[in-house]
C-alpha cells in the first residue's frame, strides 16, 4: 500500500509487547520477571539448546520452578500437554522460553490452556515471539489458531544470543523472517503501517543475513537481523498470510520438512506465483532488497547465502507433490492471484527442483 494514505480504509491492531534490545539485555531477565510479578519461572528450551536456557536461567537464582527441555519443531500435542503437566505440578507462574520458533511454541501451548505469562529470549529469527499465532500438531496436520493469551508479555533480543546459530540456519531462519514480510506486503488485509514495518524489516535482512553468514560472530550485523526478525513478526502479526505460509504449513506439517529451510525455498516461487497480482509489493520488496524483480532477486540472496534451492534436497520425493498440491488447496484462502490445484502444483515443482523462479 503507497499513494495517498488519507484516500485509503484499513483496520491496524497494535499487539501489546514489550521489548527489550540490545547486547547483553539478557541481564535485565531477573528485573523483567519481577515486572510480570512471576515468581516461579518454568525455563522451556529444546534439547540441544538445555545448556545454553540453563545459562540464561542461572541469574533467576530462586525464581526457577523448573525446566522443560523437549520442545520440538511444529509442537506435538503430546509433548505440548506433558510441558502443561509439568507447569501445573511445579506451580509455575510464568514460562521463559530460550530458544527459537519451537521453543516459543510451546511455551504459546502451555499459555493457551493455562494463560501463563511468557517472556520470550529468541535465539533464532523466526518471529514468533511478536505474534498470537499458535500451532500444533496433531494426527500429521498442523493446526494453526490465533489467541490474545499466547501472545508474549516481554521479548529480550539480545544479539549474543544468536553467535551460536550456524551460518546455515541463520540463513534459513533468516528467511523465514523474509517470508514473513513479503507475504504481509501483499495481505489481503495489510495496512501502511505493517508495509512499512515490512520492508524495514526485508531491507535490514537483505543488509545483514550476507554477513551473518560470512562472520558469524558480527554482533552488529547479528543485532541488525534480530531487528529484521522483529519487524517480521510484527508483520507475521498483523496482516494474514497467503500461499507462501499455507505450502510451508503443509509441507512442514504433513512432510515433516525443516520450518525455516523450507519457507527459504519456498518463498521465491510463491513471490514468482503472485508477481504480475501484487505489483505494488514486489516492487517494494524489489526495493527493499536492492535489485529489479523481487522473485529472482530472493533467489539470488538465497545462492549467495548458500542456502539449498530445492525441496528434493530436504528429502521431499516427486510422487508426494500431488498430496502436497491438493492438501494446499482443500480450504480456500485469500491470495493475490487465484488459487488453483493446476497452479500450486506448477509452484510446488519449480520449488521441488529449485529452478530460477523466472
Ligand atoms: P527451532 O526453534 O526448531 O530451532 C532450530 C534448531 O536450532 C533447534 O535444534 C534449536 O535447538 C537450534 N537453535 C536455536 N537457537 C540456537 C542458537 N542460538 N544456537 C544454536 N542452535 C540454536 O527453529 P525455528 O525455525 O526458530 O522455529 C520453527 C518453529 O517455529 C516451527 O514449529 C514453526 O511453525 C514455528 N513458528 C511459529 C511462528 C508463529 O508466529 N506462531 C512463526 C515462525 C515460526
Amino acid at each position: 500500500m503507497s499513494g495517498s494514505i488519507g484516500a485509503q480504509s484499513f483496520v491496524y491492531n497494535a499487539f501489546p509487547v514489550r521489548v527489550v534490545f540490545g547486547t547483553g539485555s539478557v541481564a535485565r531477565l531477573p528485573e523483567e520477571l519481577d515486572r510480570l510479578g512471576a515468581k516461579r519461572a518454568l525455563i522451556l528450551s529444546t534439547p540441544g539448546r538445555s545448556a545454553s536456557a540453563k545459562k540464561v536461567a542461572a541469574s533467576l537464582g530462586a525464581r526457577v520452578a523448573g525446566f522443560f527441555d523437549r520442545a520440538q519443531m511444529h509442537t506435538p500435542l503430546e509433548v505440548a500437554e506433558d510441558a502443561r503437566r509439568v507447569a501445573k505440578e511445579l506451580g509455575a507462574d510464568a514460562c521463559v522460553t530460550v530458544g527459537g520458533g519451537s521453543t516459543i511454541g510451546l511455551g504459546k501451548a502451555i499459555a493457551l490452556t493455562s494463560s501463563l505469562p511468557v517472556l520470550a529470549v529468541p535465539t533464532t529469527y523466526s518471529g514468533s515471539e511478536m505474534t498470537p499465532i499458535y500451532g500444533l500438531l496433531e494426527g500429521g496436520m498442523k493446526r494453526t489458531g490465533r489467541d490474545a493469551r499466547v501472545l508474549p508479555k516481554t521479548v529480550i533480543y539480545d544479539p549474543e544470543l544468536l553467535l551460536g546459530l550456524p551460518a546455515a540456519n541463520s540463513a534459513a531462519s533468516g528467511m523465514n523472517a523474509m517470508a514473513h514480510c513479503v507475504e504481509a506486503l501483499y495481505a489481503h488485509d495489510g495496512n501502511p503501517i505493517t508495509s512499512m514495518l515490512a520492508e524495514e524489516g526485508i531491507r535490514a535482512l537483505a543488509k545483514s543475513l550476507p554477513e551473518v553468514v560470512r562472520n558469524p560472530d558480527n554482533l552488529e550485523a547479528r543485532g541488525d537481523s534480530l531487528y529484521g526478525a522483529w519487524l517480521a513478526g510484527v508483520s507475521l502479526a498483523s496482516a494474514g498470510m497467503a500461499l507462501h505460509h499455507k505450502l510451508c504449513h503443509t509441507l512442514g506439517g504433513s512432510f515433516g520438512l525443516p520450518h525455516a529451510e523450507t519457507h527459504a525455498i519456498v518463498l521465491p516461487h510463491a513471490a514468482r506465483y503472485n508477481r504480475d497480482a501484487a505489483r505494488e509489493a514486489m516492487q517494494r520488496t524489489a526495493s527493499a532488497l536492492g535489485v529489479d524483480d523481487a522473485p529472482t532477486g530472493l533467489y539470488d540472496l538465497e545462492l549467495r547465502l548458500g542456502l539449498k534451492l530445492a525441496l528434493k534436497d530436504l528429502g521431499l520425493k516427486e510422487s508426494d507433490l500431488d498430496r502436497a498440491a491438493k492438501l494446499a488447496t482443500e480450504s480456500p484462502y485469500p491470495n493475490p492471484a487465484p488459487l488453483g490445484y493446476a497452479g500450486i502444483r506448477a509452484v510446488l515443482e519449480a520449488a521441488f527442483h529449485g529452478r530460477r523462479p523466472l
